[in-house]
Formats: structure tokens, C-alpha cells, sequence
């Protein structure tokens, strides 16, 4: 086994086999244990509050890309505060150094892979650190997995704790997450609800409507009513196609 010298005092660390952390006897420090070397855990503080999200959250519902109704019925059920690692590798490309940020640890959380590490602030993460209360999100990916696909050469690299809220809401009887970012503010989100698929929906709807009617009243009144199943049917195809049409173009404009 490699033996491996802690980043901040240079005393020889004990890490047990098949683990990536190791504490330092000495002077506290968490290291991140690579195949390579250890690296520095940093963590950054926050600078966001709950209330601060849950605004953010707020003014993004009434955002006019989403349906008009969603401000007064999206309704937060979870708000997670947690620290999320990533890899930050500082390189030289073409004599400039450039910063790369990863996600260390596997995640289908949205906006992990567009994180940006402001300047300053970065604390050494060891026992006299404050987490604020939030979850610590431990590295389960190695730095090794990034390696080839980096540009230029390495100066060095480092586990980042950012710090990220994790926000679950509900909106017209389905689940959706967003993240925001405890220093910035800015949120990310996989999947939301949209003006144009609330239309869409509703093209839906009422096609299936006059399809149902022409079924009931084509069956017990007089079977010219059946027509409203053709009626219906063309609702849905030609609404549907503009509704759809349209989604396209403010696609594009976005
Ligand atoms: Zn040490």
C-alpha cells in the first residue's frame, strides 16, 4: 500500500484500505485519498438562506415560461440543505490557468455539472468546520475518471463541499425538483411544467371530451352525434400540431 502525507502538515496519514477519507492525527484535516495523492477538501460557505430559496423558488414559479396558475399552486414539500462534492482542477492551457469544475459523487441532481467556484472563501474542510446544518454529500467518484478528458496540464486539484438546496414541489398532482445554488442563487431544474405543455394538455382534454360525447350521444340519441369522435380526433391533431408548432418557435427564440 502507497503511503500518503497530509496536504496541510506533511504527517504520514494512516488510511485504511478501500477507503478515500483519512483524518489527519495531527492537526484534524479530511483528506480525500486518490490512487495519485491527497487532496485538500475545501468547503464553501453559504449564502443563501431558506427564506432567500424559497423567494427564488417563488419568483421562478411566476416566470411567464411557466403556466399562469403554477405561482399559486406549485407547493414546496421538502427544502434539503446540503453540501455536494466536486472535483476542482486547476490547469495551464496555452500558458493560461483555467479552473474546471466536476461532479465527484454520481448524481441526477440538475445543474451539478454547470456549478461555478466563486473566488475566495474556500475554507480547509477539517473537525473545526462549520456545515451550517446541512447534509455533507460525500465523493464517490475518483479524480481518475476525469484525467483524460481535461484540458492542458494539471497545477492541482481539490474536493469543493458547495453548498446547494435541494427543493421538491408538486404542482397539479405531479413531483418536481429543482436545485439552487446556495451561493448564487441561480436554479436548475430536469423537468418543469411549461405554458405550452399545460396547452397541450388541454388540447388533449378536450379532444378526448368530444370524442366521449360523440360515444354517449352517437349511441343513445341519433348516430350523427358519432361525427364528434371525428371531430375530436381533428381537435386533437390540428391543435395539437399548432400548440406543438408553436412550443418549437419559442424554442427557438429562447
Ligand atoms: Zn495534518
Amino acid at each position: 500500500m502507497p503511503t500518503f502525507t497530509c496536504p496541510k502538515c506533511g504527517s504520514e496519514l494512516a488510511v485504511k484500505p478501500g477507503t478515500q477519507m483519512a483524518k489527519c492525527s495531527f492537526c484534524g484535516t479530511i483528506s480525500y485519498i486518490d490512487r495519485s495523492s491527497a487532496l485538500f477538501f475545501y468547503i464553501l460557505p453559504f449564502d443563501m438562506d431558506e427564506g432567500m430559496v424559497k423567494s427564488i423558488f417563488k419568483r421562478w414559479t411566476a416566470n411567464p415560461a411557466h403556466p399562469k396558475d403554477m405561482e399559486g399552486l406549485a407547493k414546496i414539500t421538502s427544502v434539503k440543505k446540503e453540501y455536494f462534492p466536486v472535483f476542482k482542477f486547476r490547469r495551464t492551457v496555452d500558458g493560461k490557468e483555467q479552473v474546471v469544475v466536476k461532479p465527484a459523487r454520481g448524481t441526477l441532481l440538475p445543474g451539478m455539472r454547470n456549478l461555478i467556484i466563486p473566488p475566495g472563501d474556500m475554507q480547509i474542510f477539517d473537525n473545526k468546520v462549520s456545515t451550517a446544518g446541512a447534509e455533507v454529500l460525500h465523493p464517490d467518484l475518483g479524480v481518475d475518471s476525469y484525467l483524460s478528458e481535461l484540458p492542458g496540464d494539471a497545477i492541482d486539484q481539490s474536493v469543493v463541499y458547495f453548498p446547494i438546496y435541494e427543493i421538491s414541489y408538486t404542482y397539479k398532482n405531479r413531483e418536481y425538483a429543482v436545485v439552487i445554488d446556495g451561493i448564487s442563487g441561480n436554479i436548475s431544474a430536469t423537468e418543469e411544467p411549461t405554458e405550452s405543455s399545460a396547452k397541450y394538455g388541454g388540447v388533449l382534454a378536450l379532444s378526448f371530451i368530444l370524442g366521449a360525447l360523440g360515444v354517449v350521444l352517437g349511441f343513445f340519441v341519433m348516430p350523427i352525434f358519432f361525427l364528434l369522435i371525428v371531430a375530436g380526433f381533428l381537435v386533437g391533431k390540428i391543435l395539437g400540431h399548432m400548440v406543438v408548432k408553436r412550443k418549437k418557435v419559442e424554442g427557438v427564440q429562447a
